[in-house]
């Protein structure tokens, strides 16, 4: 198979990517110009003078939110979307080097946001880069759009798709090979209802992980306890307080855990009389994908939907439950909710809004999928299947855009983590595959 990309592209793309590792993009306070802190700014404003460089036009928002850059022409937008803020390094002493400062090391590259995003959106970057260096014409404009917020919460590119022309399609390197086509549906909500003088209930849990521990110190304790050896639910026994315990993952795969606030909600349930947890012990109980609530929410593209209600507070004036729902992509979201809002009433439950992202769907037999499946079937000779995914990427925030790359099956994830590390050979296999594809969906000769 051909390959535009030379060694010079792959010693550029180095050079380039250890110019923006060298602006350390975490949030920090918002300044004037810089909603995210001037870090962000600053590797945005970096990344902005390499496309300039390399000969595309360049666009950055005045407030300081993204940036953008284009190189081809007609009405069609192909959209390459990353993201140029990091999540903070830790304690420098646990890194081998200096996390802001990147080195190559036996062929990988170290540093910060070398995985996430910096390295995956040099990387595409340079594909199309090495396309123009071949005399490639664009039938299409090639718009890379590079967000400052994508760790916290995505303020950047909703101020994007507020202000700018929408992308017809692309694509966001932000992910794994070989294709994500589908990201179900994200909404996270509060169950609020009536206070308890009687039961009380105190804890912090996050929306995104089934709680492995749920403890209890109040009234009624024994009965509590008694009741937990009743349904063969495991609990440690501290005397005045009992601990139960379940098994924590990831909230996309609740049904998988055992959700030990669940269980504790139904131990209650046999004690007191409260309509709340009348809830939790006669509807809900522990069923993740929400069967006992909704029914059978499913779709063939995505599978089932989950729910992961992590959380429970009980004080005197309100009861306050937090779920997180994976919804099916094709399944109707308001319906759904109208739904659950019907049902949670039963129980003297209001439901409430706090996030929700869209999912992503852009069907396998499509001319996206398929292009990028075969593409990147030629270059690397793996045959793995396009995926679906309960995680989110900047790919769902647009029409017809899927995650694509740039980590290889096998490729160790250092996303977020200490010594973050990318194996330049990967790297340069990821251009070479961005290269031929964005060729074949958007060059002509
Ligand atoms: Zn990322």
């Amino acid at each position: 198979m051909r390959n535009f990309i030379t060694d010079q592209h792959e010693q550029e793309a180095v050079e380039s990517l250890k110019r923006l590792v060298a602006k350390p993009s975490y949030l920090t306070e918002k300044e004037e110009g810089a909603p995210f802190g001037t870090g962000p700014r600053a590797a945005l404003d970096e990344m902005m003078k390499i496309c300039a460089e390399l000969g595309f036009e360049t666009y950055t928002d005045p407030d300081g939110y993204y940036g953008y850059a284009q190189v081809g022409e007609g009405k069609s937008i192909f959209g390459i979307l990353g993201h140029m803020d990091v999540v903070p390094a830790g304690d420098p002493k646990d890194w081998d080097s200096d996390p802001f400062k990147a080195v190559v090391k036996n062929g990988v590259i170290y540093g910060r946001g070398v995985q996430d995003d910096k390295g995956p959106s040099i990387a595409a970057l340079y594909a199309v880069k090495a396309l123009m260096d071949a005399g490639i014409k664009f039938k299409e404009r090639i718009r890379f759009i590079f967000g400052t917020d994508e760790e916290t919460l995505w303020r950047c590119i909703a101020q994007y798709n507020k202000k700018e022309e929408p992308i017809t399609h692309g694509i966001s390197p932000d992910s794994e090979f070989p294709v994500t086509y589908a990201e179900k549906g994200l909404q996270q909500s509060y169950l609020i209802g009536p206070g308890s003088k009687e039961v009380q209930l105190s804890m912090k849990n996050p929306f995104n992980a089934v709680p492995a521990q749920a403890a209890y110190s109040g009234p009624k304790l024994d009965k509590v306890k008694q009741a937990l050896d009743e349904l063969d639910f495991d609990y440690k026994d501290n005397g005045d307080e009992i601990i139960v315990l379940g098994k924590s993952v990831h909230a996309m795969l609740a049904p998988q855990g055992v959700n030990a606030v669940l269980r504790l909600a139904m131990a209650l349930d046999k004690v007191f009389s409260f309509a709340p947890l009348d809830f939790i012990g006669k509807c809900f109980k522990e069923d993740a994908t929400g069967k006992n609530l909704l029914g059978d929410v499913e779709d063939e593209a995505s599978g089932h939907l989950t729910i992961n209600l992590s959380n429970i507070e009980i004080n005197e004036e309100q009861t306050r439950m937090q779920i997180d729902m994976r919804i099916p992509v094709t399944v109707d979201h308001d319906q759904l909710i109208a739904q659950l809002e019907k049902e949670v009433a039963k129980y003297d439950l209001k439901y409430e809004n706090f996030d929700y992202l869209e999912p992503l769907y852009v069907p396998k037999d499509s001319e996206l999928v398929q292009t990028l499946m075969s593409v990147y079937h030629a270059v690397t000779g793996d045959n793995t299947q396009p995926q679906i995914s309960g995680g989110a990427t900047f790919a769902r925030t647009m029409t017809q855009c899927v995650a694509f790359g740039g980590m290889l099956p096998g490729v160790p994830d250092y996303m977020h983590q200490v010594n973050e590390q990318w194996e330049l050979d990967k790297m340069f296999t990821a251009m070479k595959i961005y290269a031929e594809a964005i060729y074949q969906i958007v060059g002509q000769n």
